[in-house]
């Protein structure tokens, strides 16, 4: 028996360690389709309880919209459940084909290829078309998956500060003797939800001959003018090498994902993304799905043009009600409270309020920096933003935190 009394016996100091420290995640049981509206089971055994939901990704409100649910339910029955195979061994749909066609239309690229998730596309993407003779120069704050992605690959790693034009031109400077230089950012910045500055990478890009990656995870389907992303938003479609992204959060929310950009870079990723060649592709009912989105917001801004508005609405309420907000104007809306046990309580009395919202803090944010994370969606009601804007005003009165700095609330609570 190789599972001995004493490894059980770390692995259970391990977890009780991590419970110690207060990091333990705690699942929540959603005993209904995802909506604007849930019902949760929490803490587990509880009664459920039928909250307004803002902390999920489904921005454009499509996760159980009625048009994709039965797009999905006719792709099942006339493609099959399943694949049971990689694509380079069976190869895939006629309409695994269509989706990468409506998506490089969409995104306005060249080609793109799916992947069965994003954070597949990004452990595929990196060592798939760079080798050990370049260099990949990435912000500080991209999300989890490029950061595993980029430890994959054999290209040399560097960084630059947050969103610091300045510092990524002195990084551009420093290896400018590599082959490739690839800048990679995230379009949205999921903790923050500040955008990266994609015009004025381009033109650092353009200058010291790099080429750039965006992960628009947190933007496809609803950042620019029709919802095409980052690159929209700032007047750069087209000159965006490689765009990963989702279609786990605003495209439906299901599961998927994809490397889409210059048609050779897209082409060695068939051939070379390990992830692609050796992970089973996306199963046809969710590839029937992502195809309905599409056509929902191709030529059809409704969707993203009220989640502009419900984001206005709600970033301008908390506002004036006295939280203090990170900047910025995407639908990711971080209502800042700097301590983690603050964050934790605030986020139980929204809970009982009807509000379902998580607060974050260490190590998924940075230390002191400790908040909720509010997320507009689309399928939020006038009633709903309104309800649960009252429930925040509540519990900030409770805790004596409106109006109040962000040197007031560290004082009386710690960071
Ligand atoms: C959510 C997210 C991913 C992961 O997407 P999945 O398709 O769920 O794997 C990757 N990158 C960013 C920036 C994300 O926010």
């Amino acid at each position: 028996m190789a599972y001995s009394d004493d490894i059980r016996k770390m692995y259970k100091d391990t977890l009780q360690g991590i419970m110690d420290a207060g990091l333990f995640k705690q699942e929540r049981f959603i005993h209904s389709p995802q909506a604007a509206e849930i019902d949760v089971e929490f803490p587990i055994g509880a009664p459920l309880k039928r909250v307004i939901n803002i902390c999920a990704n489904n921005y454009l409100g499509l996760s159980s919209h009625p048009e994709v649910v039965k797009a999905a339910h006719e792709g099942l029955d006339s493609r099959g459940y399943g694949m049971s195979s990689v694509r380079f061994i069976c190869g895939c749909q006629d309409i695994h084909k269509e989706l990468e066609a409506r998506l490089t239309e969409f995104l306005g690229t060249e080609d793109t290829v799916l992947f069965p998730s994003c954070m597949d596309a990004n452990a595929g993407v990196f060592e798939a078309i760079l080798t050990k003779d370049d260099v990949m120069i990435s912000d500080r704050l991209v999300h989890a998956s490029l950061i595993d992605g980029i430890r994959l690959a054999s290209a040399l790693h560097d960084t630059y500060k947050h969103n610091d034009m300045e510092h990524l031109e002195q990084k551009l400077q420093l290896h400018a003797d590599k082959r490739q230089k690839l800048v990679i950012c995230d379009g949205v910045f999921s903790m923050d939800g500040d955008t990266a500055k994609l015009d004025e990478m381009v033109a650092l890009c353009e200058k010291y001959n790099a080429m750039i990656l965006v992960d628009d995870s947190h933007s496809s389907g609803f950042i620019g003018k029709t919802g095409r992303g980052t690159h929209e938003k700032y007047g750069v479609m087209g000159k965006i090498d490689v765009i990963t992204t989702t279609f786990g959060k605003g495209l439906g929310g299901a599961s998927g994902g994809c490397v889409s950009g210059r048609r050779e870079l897209v082409e060695m990723c068939r051939q070379k993304a390990r992830p692609y060649l050796f992970s089973n592709t996306m199963a046809p009912v969710i590839v029937a799905g992502v195809l309905k989105v599409m056509d929902l917001i191709m030529h059809n801004t409704e969707r993203r043009d009220k989640l502009e508005r419900n984001t206005e609405f709600w970033r301008k309420g908390l506002t004036e009600a006295g939280f203090v907000l990170k900047d910025g104007d995407t639908p990711i809306v971080p209502v800042m409270l700097f301590n983690a046990k603050l964050s934790q309580d605030v986020s139980r009395d929204l809970f009982h309020e009807g509000v379902y919202a998580i607060g974050f803090f260490f190590p998924v944010v940075p230390q002191g920096a400790a908040r909720i994370r509010t997320q507009v969606s689309a399928g939020h009601e006038m009633h709903h933003l309104e309800k649960a804007l009252d429930a925040f005003i509540k519990v900030g009165k409770k805790y004596e935190i409106l109006g109040k700095t962000k040197a007031e609330i560290i004082e009386r609570y710690g960071n």
